[in-house]
This record gives C-alpha cells, sequence and structure tokens, in this order.
C-alpha cells in the first residue's frame, strides 16, 4: 500500500510519482594529512502523491531561478568592480 512520504496520503498504483527528496546535508571535516571540509547533500528518491510531485517541481523551478539571480549579481558586481578599477 503506498503512501506518499511526503504528506503521508495514500495514493492509487496509478498516482505514484517518484522524485528526489532532500533528505539533509552533512558537514564532514576530515582530519588526513590535510584538514579538508566536506559538505554533501543528501536526496533520497521517494513515491510522492501528485500534488506534492507538483509542488516538488515548482520549489525546483524557484530555486534554480533563485541561483541563476545570484550567479548573474556576482557577474554584475564583478564586471562593476573591474571597470571602476581602470
Ligand atoms: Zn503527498
Amino acid at each position: 500500500m503506498p503512501n506518499c512520504s511526503n504528506c503521508g496520503v495514500y495514493m492509487q498504483p496509478t498516482e505514484v510519482y517518484k522524485r528526489e527528496i532532500y533528505v539533509g546535508t552533512t558537514n564532514r571535516v576530515n582530519y588526513g594529512k590535510r584538514v579538508s571540509f566536506g559538505n554533501s547533500t543528501h536526496y533520497r528518491k521517494q513515491s510522492v502523491c501528485v500534488n506534492c510531485v507538483n509542488m516538488i517541481d515548482k520549489a525546483n523551478e524557484a530555486r534554480k531561478r533563485n541561483s541563476t539571480i545570484v550567479l548573474l549579481i556576482i557577474a554584475i558586481a564583478i564586471i562593476i568592480y573591474f571597470s571602476f578599477r581602470r
């Protein structure tokens, strides 16, 4: 009996969608010959219902858009910085 792993609703077998769901971030510090820091983000493939799949897709789109805007702002800042230095 499949249940949505996001909201817990019972799903018809035809309404089961698979999506990578963010489950957390682990911060690792390795004390080897050098100290190094590692960040790993964990996604797990889970079964979700129609409503949640729409929500997840929308959230992913928004996140992609946000990171594009951030990159654009950084690029503009670099351009401005170099044009003022001259
Ligand atoms: Zn759901």
